[in-house]
Protein backbone atom coordinates (compact mmCIF):
# COMPACT_ATOMS: atom_id res chain seq x y z
CA UNK A 1 0.00 0.00 0.00
CA UNK A 2 0.96 3.58 -0.90
CA UNK A 3 -0.14 6.23 1.03
CA UNK A 4 -0.65 9.09 -1.53
CA UNK A 5 -1.95 6.51 -4.09
CA UNK A 6 -5.50 6.77 -5.16
CA UNK A 7 -5.76 3.47 -6.12
CA UNK A 8 -4.58 2.03 -2.80
CA UNK A 9 -7.06 3.92 -1.37
CA UNK A 10 -9.89 2.44 -3.39
CA UNK A 11 -8.43 -1.04 -2.41
CA UNK A 12 -8.54 -0.36 1.47
CA UNK A 13 -11.61 1.98 1.05
CA UNK A 14 -10.86 4.85 1.94
CA UNK A 15 -12.45 6.20 -1.01
CA UNK A 16 -15.33 5.06 -2.82
CA UNK A 17 -14.91 3.24 -5.90
CA UNK A 18 -17.90 1.60 -7.92
CA UNK A 19 -16.25 -2.21 -7.64
CA UNK A 20 -17.63 -4.80 -9.89
CA UNK A 21 -15.38 -7.96 -9.02
CA UNK A 22 -12.81 -8.88 -6.27
CA UNK A 23 -10.96 -11.95 -5.65
CA UNK A 24 -8.10 -11.97 -3.04
CA UNK A 25 -5.03 -10.21 -5.17
CA UNK A 26 -7.35 -8.20 -7.48
CA UNK A 27 -10.10 -5.64 -8.00
CA UNK A 28 -11.84 -4.25 -10.84
CA UNK A 29 -14.14 -0.80 -10.95
CA UNK A 30 -15.64 1.59 -13.60
CA UNK A 31 -13.40 4.81 -14.51
CA UNK A 32 -14.50 7.49 -12.88
CA UNK A 33 -14.16 8.99 -16.08
CA UNK A 34 -14.98 6.42 -18.55
CA UNK A 35 -14.21 6.72 -22.24
CA UNK A 36 -17.18 4.42 -22.85
CA UNK A 37 -20.06 3.03 -21.00
CA UNK A 38 -18.86 0.48 -18.68
CA UNK A 39 -15.25 1.67 -19.18
CA UNK A 40 -13.62 -1.00 -16.32
CA UNK A 41 -10.13 -1.04 -14.32
CA UNK A 42 -8.98 -3.87 -13.40
CA UNK A 43 -5.61 -3.69 -10.94
CA UNK A 44 -3.53 -5.58 -8.32
CA UNK A 45 -4.39 -4.91 -4.69
CA UNK A 46 -1.01 -4.78 -3.81
CA UNK A 47 0.96 -1.62 -4.73
CA UNK A 48 3.47 -2.14 -8.18
CA UNK A 49 3.80 1.21 -10.58
CA UNK A 50 5.02 -1.19 -13.61
CA UNK A 51 3.88 -4.36 -15.26
CA UNK A 52 7.72 -5.45 -14.58
CA UNK A 53 7.32 -4.57 -10.68
CA UNK A 54 4.33 -7.57 -10.16
CA UNK A 55 5.23 -10.79 -8.96
CA UNK A 56 4.45 -13.66 -11.40
CA UNK A 57 1.69 -15.20 -9.78
CA UNK A 58 0.10 -11.44 -9.86
CA UNK A 59 0.50 -10.90 -12.46
CA UNK A 60 -1.32 -14.32 -13.90
CA UNK A 61 -3.70 -12.91 -11.18
CA UNK A 62 -4.43 -10.11 -13.04
CA UNK A 63 -4.79 -11.46 -16.59
CA UNK A 64 -7.20 -14.03 -15.37
CA UNK A 65 -9.17 -11.40 -13.91
CA UNK A 66 -9.51 -9.56 -17.33
CA UNK A 67 -10.03 -12.74 -19.34
CA UNK A 68 -12.85 -13.20 -16.81
CA UNK A 69 -14.15 -9.65 -16.91
CA UNK A 70 -13.71 -9.02 -20.63
CA UNK A 71 -16.86 -10.79 -22.01
CA UNK A 72 -19.17 -9.92 -18.78
CA UNK A 73 -18.40 -5.92 -18.62
CA UNK A 74 -19.28 -6.48 -22.70
CA UNK A 75 -22.44 -8.21 -22.03
CA UNK A 76 -23.70 -5.84 -19.18
CA UNK A 77 -23.16 -2.49 -21.99
CA UNK A 78 -24.35 -4.59 -25.09
CA UNK A 79 -20.92 -3.63 -26.32
CA UNK A 80 -19.78 -5.52 -29.54
CA UNK A 81 -16.13 -5.58 -28.78
CA UNK A 82 -13.72 -4.31 -26.22
CA UNK A 83 -10.42 -2.59 -26.37
CA UNK A 84 -7.64 -3.82 -23.62
CA UNK A 85 -4.42 -2.21 -22.55
CA UNK A 86 -2.27 -0.32 -20.21
CA UNK A 87 -0.42 2.54 -20.58
CA UNK A 88 2.87 0.97 -18.91
CA UNK A 89 4.93 3.95 -17.38
CA UNK A 90 4.56 7.71 -17.81
CA UNK A 91 5.46 8.20 -21.71
CA UNK A 92 2.77 5.95 -22.82
CA UNK A 93 0.20 7.80 -20.98
CA UNK A 94 0.33 6.10 -17.22
CA UNK A 95 -0.95 8.81 -14.69
CA UNK A 96 -1.89 6.91 -11.79
CA UNK A 97 1.36 5.08 -10.74
CA UNK A 98 -0.59 1.86 -10.05
CA UNK A 99 -0.66 -0.79 -12.83
CA UNK A 100 -4.15 -1.15 -13.88
CA UNK A 101 -5.46 -2.70 -17.44
CA UNK A 102 -8.31 -0.66 -19.01
CA UNK A 103 -10.96 -2.32 -20.35
CA UNK A 104 -12.80 0.20 -22.48
CA UNK A 105 -16.16 -1.68 -24.34
CA UNK A 106 -16.40 -0.74 -27.98
CA UNK A 107 -19.16 0.16 -29.93
CA UNK A 108 -20.07 -0.69 -33.79
CA UNK A 109 -19.19 3.18 -35.27
CA UNK A 110 -18.42 4.52 -31.74
CA UNK A 111 -15.58 6.63 -33.49
CA UNK A 112 -12.86 5.18 -31.90
CA UNK A 113 -9.82 3.88 -33.48
CA UNK A 114 -7.72 0.73 -32.87
CA UNK A 115 -4.84 -0.05 -30.94
CA UNK A 116 -2.31 0.92 -33.50
CA UNK A 117 -4.08 4.81 -32.95
CA UNK A 118 -1.55 5.23 -29.88
CA UNK A 119 1.99 5.49 -31.71
CA UNK A 120 2.92 8.25 -32.63
CA UNK A 121 5.55 8.45 -35.86
CA UNK A 122 6.40 4.72 -36.98
CA UNK A 123 9.62 3.44 -37.73
CA UNK A 124 10.48 2.59 -41.04
CA UNK A 125 13.36 -0.49 -40.26
CA UNK A 126 15.73 -2.15 -42.35
CA UNK A 127 16.13 -5.75 -42.06
CA UNK A 128 19.27 -5.37 -40.32
CA UNK A 129 17.53 -3.06 -37.29
CA UNK A 130 14.88 -5.77 -37.38
CA UNK A 131 17.67 -8.33 -36.83
CA UNK A 132 19.01 -6.45 -34.11
CA UNK A 133 15.78 -5.52 -32.17
CA UNK A 134 14.62 -9.70 -32.32
CA UNK A 135 18.07 -10.42 -31.14
CA UNK A 136 18.13 -8.15 -28.28
CA UNK A 137 14.96 -8.92 -27.11
CA UNK A 138 15.08 -12.96 -27.32
CA UNK A 139 18.54 -12.80 -25.21
CA UNK A 140 17.31 -10.75 -22.70
P1 LIG B 1 -3.88 6.03 -16.83
O1 LIG B 1 -3.78 7.28 -17.68
O2 LIG B 1 -3.00 6.11 -15.63
O3 LIG B 1 -3.69 4.77 -17.63
O4 LIG B 1 -5.39 5.96 -16.36
C1 LIG B 1 -5.82 6.35 -15.10
C2 LIG B 1 -7.32 6.20 -15.12
O5 LIG B 1 -7.77 6.28 -13.78
C3 LIG B 1 -8.05 7.30 -15.91
O6 LIG B 1 -8.84 6.69 -16.92
C4 LIG B 1 -8.89 8.00 -14.85
O7 LIG B 1 -10.15 8.38 -15.33
C5 LIG B 1 -8.98 6.96 -13.75
N1 LIG B 1 -9.09 7.52 -12.41
C6 LIG B 1 -8.32 8.51 -11.88
N2 LIG B 1 -8.68 8.75 -10.60
C7 LIG B 1 -9.70 7.88 -10.33
C8 LIG B 1 -10.50 7.66 -9.16
O8 LIG B 1 -10.34 8.31 -8.12
N3 LIG B 1 -11.45 6.70 -9.23
C9 LIG B 1 -11.64 5.97 -10.38
N4 LIG B 1 -12.61 5.04 -10.36
N5 LIG B 1 -10.90 6.14 -11.50
C10 LIG B 1 -9.94 7.11 -11.47
ZN1 LIG C 1 -1.30 2.01 -5.22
Amino acid sequence: MSDDCIFCSIVAGDIPGRVVHETETTLAFLDVNPLARGHTLVIPKAHHARLDDLPADVASDLFAAVHELTPRVEAAVDADATTVGINDGEAAGQEVPHVHVHLVPRFDGDGGGPIHAVAGDRPDLSDAEFDDIEAAIAES
